[in-house]
């Protein structure tokens, strides 16, 4: 398979066909963010693409998932994009789905139309990073969309059909606001009702934007039981109609894994345990990202 940069995907797709559709990431400008650094965003040719798929039709016929890397492969126009998931389809017959990173605006540059089409081209899941669901630290962060727009582009993936992953971030509001952040994220969570939600504990990474603003005493960086706390709150706040929510990212420092909402009371009462220094919570040197 023909690899460029650096290889990032949801822990959900470690056992899928790793196909890299795109180098880097259209947006790039998440100020937390350090995974493409560097990296000017391209689509990668058709011939290396179709040369990728060929070599996974002798090579890849355990995996039953393919996972199409990088950043953002929603943003490919849509000719190209449902050729390639045609070839999937006809290469790899053994492959039960095809996931993608979207973001709000690859999101809204597809009509429900398009997004129908893909997914019954096999595209299946989309995983969208939320991060927040308050505005000022989607502002803060340079996210590139409000909040709302979060919502309706949530929805706007579920009405074609896609199973949905949210991601959301732990501590990225800092201190002052780590309150705020968790209530929003809460309330933007249950209004956009992802199938999973997967909680991560920001980690700072040198070089980025908040790296730096950290580094010159502009950016709080909580502790493991503020981010606990924020946890809590955001999980309270958070209702889905049926979904998974997980925190056992290795970057969290209390793993938490709640089917809602049958789960909801037992994990708060967990975490309440965790507060009050009852359940030991990962030490920080095995924090990772
Ligand atoms: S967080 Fe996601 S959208 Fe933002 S720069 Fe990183 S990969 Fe791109």
């Amino acid at each position: 398979m023909h690899y460029e940069g650096n290889i990032i995907r949801p822990p959900s797709e470690a056992n899928s066909i790793l196909l890299q559709v795109t180098v880097g990431c259209s947006r790039n400008k998440c100020t937390f963010c350090g995974t493409y650094q560097g990296e000017r965003f391209k689509i990668k040719p058709d011939g290396i693409i179709m040369a990728d798929i060929e070599f996974a039709t002798q090579y890849c016929r355990r995996q039953r998932r393919v996972f199409l890397c990088d950043g953002d492969a929603l943003i490919i126009p849509q000719k190209r994009l449902l050729k390639i998931l045609q070839t999937i389809k006809t290469q790899l017959p053994w492959v039960t789905r095809v996931g993608a990173y979207a973001n709000a605006k690859s999101l809204e540059m597809k009509s429900p139309e398009q997004l129908a089409i893909l997914k019954s081209a096999g595209l299946g899941i989309l995983y969208m990073g939320l991060e927040s669901g308050d505005d000022a630290t989607l502002t803060a962060i340079q996210k590139g969309a409000t909040a709302e727009k979060m919502i309706a582009m949530a929805r706007k993936a579920k009405a074609a059909g896609f199973k949905l992953s949210v991601t959301v971030l732990l501590g990225i509001a800092g201190r002052e606001r780590s309150r705020i952040h968790a209530i929003e994220t809460g309330r933007v969570l249950s209004a956009m009702d992802p199938d999973y939600v997967g909680a991560l504990s920001l980690m700072l990474i040198p070089g980025t934007p908040l790296y730096n603003d950290y580094q010159a005493g502009k950016f709080p960086l909580i502790g493991a039981e503020e981010m606990l706390t924020e946890l809590r709150t955001l999980f309270a706040h958070t209702d889905l109609s049926k979904g998974l929510f997980h925190a056992n990212h290795a970057s969290n420092y209390l793993p938490i894994k709640a089917r809602l909402p049958k789960d909801k009371d037992a994990v708060l009462a967990l975490i309440d345990k965790a507060l009050e220094g009852q359940v030991a919570l990962k030490p920080e040197w095995l924090r990772a990202l």
